[in-house]
C-alpha cells in the first residue's frame, strides 16, 4: 500500500527568468531574452520530493508573480500540514482560496502528483486513470519574425522526425502569413500543418483573412479572434471547410460548456496552465469529446517541469488525439530545468516510466536562474 498518509511538510518555491534562443512573435503578444516561471517543490515527513511548475503569460494567463504569490501566500497555508491523501480536497480549497491564478494551482497540483506516485511507485498518468498512450506526438511553433530562422528550424525538425507544426499568423501582416505558408505546403510537404492566430485579427478583417488560409487546408485554424468574441468565432467556423480550434477562449470546464453552448469550435486547445491543474484539464477534454470535439495538447512557454505533467495527463487522456506542443525544452529554452533531456524521440514525446513526473529537475539550475531582487 502507498504511504498517503505522510504529512506535507515543506513548501519552497523558485521564481526563474529561463533565457530563451530566439524571439517568438504570437498574435496577442512577443517573447524574448527569457520567459519567466516558479518552480515549487513540495516535502514529506516522509523525506519524499514533489516537483511542479507555474508557466504563466502576462498576455494570456497571468504573471509569475501572480503565482508565486498565489503558492507562497494563500495556498501554502492549505498545504503544509495536510496528507498526501487528501490531494482532492486541497485541490477543491485551493479553487476557492485565490481567484484565478490556474498556472499555480496546476503546479500544486503537479507537485502532489508527483509525491503520489513516489510514494506509490507509479507514475503520474497511472493516477490519472492508467496509460492509454506512452508516445505523444510533438508540435513544433514556427513563430520567429525572421521567417529564415525558422526555415533553418524546420530542416532540424525535419531532421529529428518532427512532422508537425504549428504556424504562429496574425502578428505581422496578412501578406507575410500567405508567403510563409506558400513556401511550407511547397518545400515542407511531408509535415502537418497547422495554424494558430493567437487572438491576433481584428473582427473586421478576420472573415476574409481565414479563407485565404483556409484555402492551404491546414489541419485546423486556432484562434483567430480576441477570447471574448465568441458569436464571432462561432461565425467563422461556419463560413470555413477547415476545423476551427479554440484556444484563450476556452480556459477551464466554465469555459468549455459556454463554449459548447455556443458552437465556437470544433476542437480545444487543453492546457494545465489554462484550467488549473491535471484533473480539470481531464475534464475539459472529456466535455469536448463527448460533444463530438476534438482535443489538442496545447502549452504555455515551459519548461521540462510543465512538459513532463501535460504529458502524463495526456497519456491518460485517449480524448486528446492531436498530439502536444511540449517543444520548449528541446527547441526553444537556452537550458532546461531538468536533470535529464525531457524525452523526445523520432518526433513524439515518450512518457518516463518512474514514479512520479519520472525526472527532477537539477538543484543547480534552479538557483543559477533564480531571479533576484534589484537592490
Ligand atoms: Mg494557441
Amino acid at each position: 500500500m502507498p504511504d498517503w498518509d505522510q504529512a506535507i511538510t515543506g513548501m519552497d518555491l523558485w521564481h526563474l527568468a529561463l533565457p530563451v534562443n530566439a524571439r517568438r512573435d504570437h498574435g496577442i503578444g512577443s517573447v524574448e531574452h527569457a520567459v519567466d516561471i516558479v518552480v515549487i517543490r513540495l516535502t514529506t515527513e516522509g523525506g519524499l520530493e514533489g516537483w511542479g511548475e507555474a508557466s504563466p503569460w502576462v498576455v494570456f494567463t497571468g504573471s509569475a508573480e501572480a503565482s508565486y504569490a498565489a503558492l507562497d501566500r494563500y495556498i501554502r497555508p492549505l498545504v503544509v500540514g495536510r496528507k498526501l491523501s487528501d490531494r482532492a480536497r486541497i485541490m477543491a480549497d485551493a479553487q476557492h482560496a485565490v481567484a484565478h491564478c490556474t498556472e499555480a494551482k496546476a503546479a500544486l497540483e503537479t507537485a502532489l502528483l508527483d509525491l503520489m506516485g513516489k510514494a506509490a511507485g507509479l507514475p503520474v498518468s497511472e493516477l490519472l486513470g492508467g496509460t492509454y498512450s506512452a508516445r505523444i506526438p510533438l508540435s513544433c511553433s514556427i513563430a520567429d519574425p525572421d521567417f529564415g530562422r525558422d526555415l533553418a528550424l524546420m530542416d532540424r525538425l525535419r531532421a529529428d522526425g518532427v512532422r508537425i507544426i504549428k504556424l504562429k499568423t496574425g502578428f505581422k501582416d496578412h501578406a507575410f502569413d500567405i508567403t510563409r505558408l506558400e513556401k511550407l505546403r511547397a518545400d515542407y510537404p511531408e509535415f502537418d500543418i497547422r495554424v494558430d492566430y493567437n487572438q491576433g485579427l481584428h473582427q473586421d478583417i478576420a472573415l476574409a483573412c481565414v479563407r485565404d488560409v483556409a484555402s492551404f487546408q491546414p489541419s485546423f485554424i486556432e484562434q483567430p479572434v480576441k477570447a471574448h468574441l465568441r458569436e464571432l468565432m462561432a461565425r467563422i467556423r461556419a463560413d470555413i471547410d477547415v476545423p476551427l480550434l479554440a484556444d484563450e477562449s476556452i480556459f477551464g470546464p466554465e469555459d468549455m460548456a459556454l463554449g459548447l453552448s455556443l458552437g465556437i469550435a470544433d476542437g480545444v486547445s487543453i492546457k494545465i496552465m489554462k484550467s488549473g491543474g491535471l484533473s480539470r484539464a481531464q475534464s475539459v477534454a472529456r466535455m469536448a469529446a463527448a460533444s463530438g470535439l476534438s482535443a489538442y495538447g496545447g502549452d504555455m512557454f515551459e519548461a521540462g517541469i510543465a512538459h513532463l505533467a501535460g504529458a502524463h495527463m495526456i497519456a491518460a487522456t485517449p480524448e486528446i488525439t492531436l498530439g502536444c506542443e511540449f517543444y520548449q525544452a528541446s527547441y526553444f529554452l537556452v537550458e532546461d530545468v531538468l536533470a535529464s533531456p525531457f524525452p523526445v524521440e523520432n518526433g513524439e514525446v515518450v512518457l518516463p516510466t518512474g514514479p512520479g513526473l519520472g525526472i527532477d529537475p537539477n538543484p543547480d539550475v534552479l538557483e543559477k536562474y533564480r531571479r533576484r531582487a534589484e537592490g
